[in-house]
């Protein structure tokens, strides 16, 4: 798929306030720092499009961008750990459950994962979720550019080895990326279209 355009539309905590029509959506959600930001902007092809930042858990929001006028790319806010006070706190705020759960124009939701680290207990909890609450979603690991290929290899089989030791129904696609150096994200671009195409022809 070829990026013709991609504008922000607007920013929320509330589903109600969403955009009021039934384009198709697609969500892109990840711990703080995971590579989110430089993802979606690889993705769209902007270098500002979505903010990268280094101060974790700043974007805050659900927000909306308009892809080639007939979809929309979600930025969820990152997930993880919350400062309160000198307290640290594992979170996943109400408004993205809701979100997730109750939007009926969201067709996949993309988890985002660091290459570099070995399966977190914050994100199989997550998946865990996704799969109770029938969300359909898909893998993607980021900055891959960091380990080598062996590497790479051994840390996706630690993941799809806890998806196999769950008894899940099938492994959902996952996806390498790379944003520094572009790659895995033409293969998303199409996934996205496959499934474009898919809604349009059932409609
Ligand atoms: P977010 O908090 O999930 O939106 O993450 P950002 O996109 O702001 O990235 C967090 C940090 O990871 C920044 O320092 C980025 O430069 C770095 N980063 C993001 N993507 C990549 C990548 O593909 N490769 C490498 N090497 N670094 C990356």
């Amino acid at each position: 798929m070829h990026i013709k355009s991609a504008r922000f539309v607007i920013s929320n905590t509330e589903v109600a306030k969403c955009p009021n029509n039934s384009l198709p959506e697609y969500a892109f959600i990840g711990r703080s720092n995971v590579g989110k930001s430089s993802l979606i902007n690889s993705i769209c092809n902007k270098k500002n499009l979505a903010k990268t930042s280094s101060k974790p858990g700043k974007t805050q929001l659900i927000n909306h961008f308009l892809i080639n006028e007939n979809w929309y790319l979600v930025d969820l806010p990152g997930y993880g750990y919350a400062r309160v006070s000198k307290t640290r706190k594992k979170i996943f705020q109400a408004f993205i459950i809701d979100y997730l759960k109750k939007r009926s124009q969201l067709v996949n939701t993309f988890l985002l994962i660091d290459i570099r680290h070995e399966p977190q207990d914050i994100d199989l909890r997550f998946m865990e979720w996704l799969v109770e609450n029938l969300i359909p979603f898909s893998i993607v690991f980021t900055k891959s550019d960091k380990l080598k290929p062996r590497k790479i290899a051994n840390n996706i089989n630690l993941y799809t080895d806890q998806m196999i030791s769950s008894n899940w129904a099938e492994l959902p696609p996952i996806f390498k990326t790379s944003s520094n150096h572009h790659t895995g994200v033409n293969e998303i671009l199409e996934y996205i279209n496959k499934l474009n195409r898919v809604i349009l022809e059932n409609n």
